[in-house]
């Protein structure tokens, strides 16, 4: 609406809020989030232009944006606070409803926890010194004064989904609301809060050089989310060890976790951590049914590719450096000078710390097929990978929920030797009936290995007929154990990277 007689212009807009995610816009009558990016008008060509947000609550609702400064009216129906630009309004985002609130100090900073949706399911005792102990572990990693004033989180507890995103001060998170029993769900949650903290600094300031000018009208394309993603998924669950919050043994069996996500992705021999990372737009956020024999994801193998850069900093450096005096260098060699990084400025970075050029190191993990030599890393620690056979007779297909309807085919399988395809509904195995749920026990009781089974499918509306020769998985799943002796350099590197408590049974449980 242009106003007669005035050159001011009235816009007015509505945003359907239906998905509960960190990165769009949700509203009911419990509770309304979210992020400026998803909800937010600016001008063209006026996107340094600051902005007052006014926010109409109904009765009882409070409002918490991101670390800005809320003021309140007095009748509590209204709720404001000033942005400076467009992008910090985007890096704000919002959550309203009857809120939970609490603050701990860490490291001269107040950390504010703000949460919906527990719906009465209460989190341990500990919760507040394990949150405490976690974000000091986080703030550690690149040490020195915090690089903001004040940090909150705002967590949307709800019936599933785990995530978060990432601002300069703050951290939207999704958790399901009974994340904090058994422990393993617990620590998962903790590790949640150790990565989008550390996202603070690693990648909201220290950034791929492609992120120095994010242009928000197009996908932002960079070969780097292995360091951005990856070393910090590496290290979310490594700081709830170093927090205490978890033991030595859960962390390996969280790390064996990243193995078996590995050794089930012939995408990994395709496309590159680099590509991956480049093609992050296109391909991690719209998976198909070709995902995990095309692609491969650049947080778990990520997360891997840190930690066999960990060692070799740690081995070339007789344990005087890790992959946080990396992340320091990194970080005091460009943000510190007002720049972005390069792959060449990581390189450089990680051959610093390790005292020795490791580029081509690098370069291999990272450019090329992904093949980490897991062995020689954990070997550095007196530690070895075991892949516990598993002897089920395989088929190698993923079903769609509730169906016997093919979702994926693994390369490389006995699906997809005997000509099986996504869409395929399975019907029948030698003759026998199956359903979704008894497709596993008639598939167990016909498959012997290398013995053909007769598999009856759908497929675009004909029945077919397959024979598939079942077999045995090459590789179970990965259980990391100590080998019987370590000698005192392994265990003195031991102790470095996992601490002082004893290994005990390295076969995880979730006690
Ligand atoms: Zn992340």
């Amino acid at each position: 609406m242009v106003l007669a007689g005035s050159n001011e212009v009235l816009v007015r807009w509505q945003v359907y809020a239906r998905e509960l995610s960190v990165r769009t816009a949700y509203a009911t009558a419990d509770f309304a989030f979210w992020s400026g990016g998803n909800v937010l008008l600016w001008p063209v060509g006026g996107t340094d232009l600051p902005a007052e947000i006014v926010v109409g609550l109904p009765a009882a609702w409070s409002l918490a944006a991101g670390s800005a400064p809320v003021s309140t009216s007095d009748d509590g129906r209204e709720a404001r606070f000033s942005v400076r630009d467009q992008d910090q309004a985007v890096d704000t985002p919002c959550l309203a409803g009857r809120l939970e609130e609490f603050e701990v100090a860490v490291a001269g900073r107040s950390h504010r926890f703000v949460e919906v949706g527990r719906a009465g399911l209460a989190p341990p005792q500990s919760y507040r010194e394990d949150l405490t102990a976690v974000l000091r572990a986080s703030a550690a990693v690149f040490g020195g004064e915090p690089p903001f004033a004040r940090f909150t989180f705002l967590t949307l507890f709800g019936e599933r989904g785990r995530g978060g995103l990432e601002h300069m001060d703050s951290a939207a998170l999704v958790a399901p609301r009974t994340t904090f029993a058994p422990r393993s769900s617990y620590e998962d949650y903790l590790a949640l809060v150790a990565h989008e903290y550390l996202h603070a600094w690693n990648v909201k300031r220290m950034r791929p050089r492609e992120f120095e000018g994010y242009d928000l009208e197009c996908e932002n394309h960079t070969e780097l989310l292995w360091v951005a993603e990856g070393f910090t998924a590496y290290l979310d669950d490594l700081l709830c060890l170093r927090a205490g919050v978890t033991t030595p043994a859960r962390y390996l069996a969280r790390l064996a976790s990243h193995v078996d996500a590995m050794l089930v992705n012939p995408g990994r021999f395709r496309q590159s951590l680099a590509e991956a990372s480049f093609d992050a737009w296109l391909l991690l956020y719209r998976p198909d049914e070709s995902t995990r024999n095309a692609t491969q994801n650049y947080y778990t193998n990520g997360a891997l590719a840190a930690f066999v850069i960990d060692a070799a900093i740690r081995e070339h450096s007789s344990g005087r450096h890790t992959l946080d005096d990396a992340l320091r260098i990194l970080w005091r060699d460009t943000y510190a000078v007002g720049r972005g990084y390069d792959h060449r400025d990581v390189c450089s970075a990680i051959s610093a710390a390790a005292g020795t050029k490791l580029d081509d190191f690098v370069d291999g993990l990272t450019r090329g097929p992904f093949d980490p030599d897991l062995t020689s890393a954990l070997g550095l620690f007196g530690l070895r990978l075991e892949l516990v056979d598993d002897d089920t007779p395989r088929l190698g297909v993923r079903f769609d929920a509730q169906h016997t309807t093919i979702a994926a085919v693994q390369d490389g399988t006995p699906a997809e030797r005997g000509g099986l395809c996504p869409g395929d509904e399975i019907l029948a195995i030698d003759r026998l009936r199956v359903r979704p749920e008894t497709f596993a026990s008639i598939w167990t009781a016909c498959a012997g290995a290398g013995r053909a089974v007769r598999v009856l499918l759908a497929r675009e509306g004909l029945l077919r007929e397959h024979d598939v020769v079942p077999d045995h998985p090459t590789s179970g799943k990965a259980r990391i154990t100590s080998v019987a002796e370590p000698n005192e350099s392994q265990c003195a590197h031991r102790r470095a990277w996992l601490g002082a408590m004893p290994l005990g049974n390295s076969t995880a449980s979730d006690d």
